[in-house]
């Protein structure tokens, strides 16, 4: 469809692009933190660069209004990168854990939330390759989702592929859980390294890291840490752009690798407590929805 196409190619030019990491899922030499990878940022684009008229705002800016009813999530995954669905102990559904925390974040904003819980509700889609460059991941996008956002309601796309992000230098991140393009509302999940928690671990742990990788990704989608909307307190990690500085939350950088974070969610699961957002966090989303009232 040409006005999707058309939006997304503005979006594109306009917002600085980036996928930012989830969390990083090794010990490797990386373990400096969460990585954020600008796409066509400002300082890669020479200061004559026409600019396109008549911008629009950022999915994490324009998505607050009570005008805007409903908050769709589309779920579409590429062979061999199926989520896990079904049901895990203590938790129920998997699909619980996002679905939670959604209603959690948007909680007196009025919003009906659309998040699919089964792969029936999902939908697959064909993708070759195991690396996957920013551009491409843009490809994929613009030719696979179904929905886009309007005036009344917000979406977000989730893709799940079976492989793995290479970065500007080249360099394939297998140490990368996910990412989310900058102000698309477009959700990555490289699914090789959920798996890879999978090693001296619970039988439960992957399908959770994973659900913790969407709320992370879904925090950063909506504007968190200071990243579209302003904090109230001070939580943001400066040092890791957008995160917060609690390891309470699921807003950290998470840069001990895939230990920590399955160290979390077992954490977080034995509390009994599926809001893996702490307080300043929701502190900031409901001033927002304050906001925008
Ligand atoms: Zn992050
Ligand atoms: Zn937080």
């Amino acid at each position: 469809m040409l006005p999707v196409r058309r939006a997304l190619e503005v979006l594109w030019r306009v917002v600085s692009v980036a996928l930012t990491v989830a969390f990083v899922a090794s010990s490797s030499a990386s373990c400096g933190g969460e990585v954020v990878l600008a796409g066509s940022s400002a300082q890669t684009q020479p200061p004559e660069t026409p600019t396109p008229p008549a911008p629009r705002l950022p999915l994490m800016q324009s998505l607050w209004p009570r005008s805007v009813g409903r908050v769709v999530i589309e779920v579409d995954y590429g062979p061999g990168a199926a989520p896990y669905v079904g049901a895990v102990p203590g938790v129920g559904n998997t699909w619980n854990i996002l679905a939670a925390n959604a209603r959690r974040l948007f909680q007196g904003s009025g919003k009906s939330l659309v998040i699919p819980s089964t792969l029936g509700e999902m939908q697959r889609i064909e993708v070759t390759g195991r690396d996957f460059t920013l551009e491409d991941l843009v490809a994929i996008t613009r030719r696979t989702r179904n929905n886009v956002s309007t005036a009344a309601t917000a979406t977000f796309h989730v893709i799940f592929l079976d492989g793995y992000y290479v970065d500007a230098a080249g360099v394939r991140r297998t140490d990368l859980l996910g990412g989310h393009l900058e102000g698309m509302g477009v959700i990555v999940v490289f699914k090789p390294v959920v798996a890879s928690t999978a090693a001296n671990a619970a039988a439960w742990v992957p399908a959770v890291v994973e659900q913790a990788t969407l709320v992370h990704e879904l925090g950063h989608a909506v504007g968190l840490v200071d990243g579209g909307i302003a904090p109230v307190r001070g939580h943001h990690d400066v040092a890791h752009p957008h995160h917060c500085t609690s390891n309470m939350c699921v807003m950290n950088a998470w840069n001990e690798g895939a230990s920590a974070a399955a160290a979390f969610v077992a954490r977080v699961t034995a509390t009994g407590n599926s809001v893996l957002f702490d307080d300043a966090c929701l502190e900031d989303a409901a001033a927002a929805i304050a906001a925008a009232r």
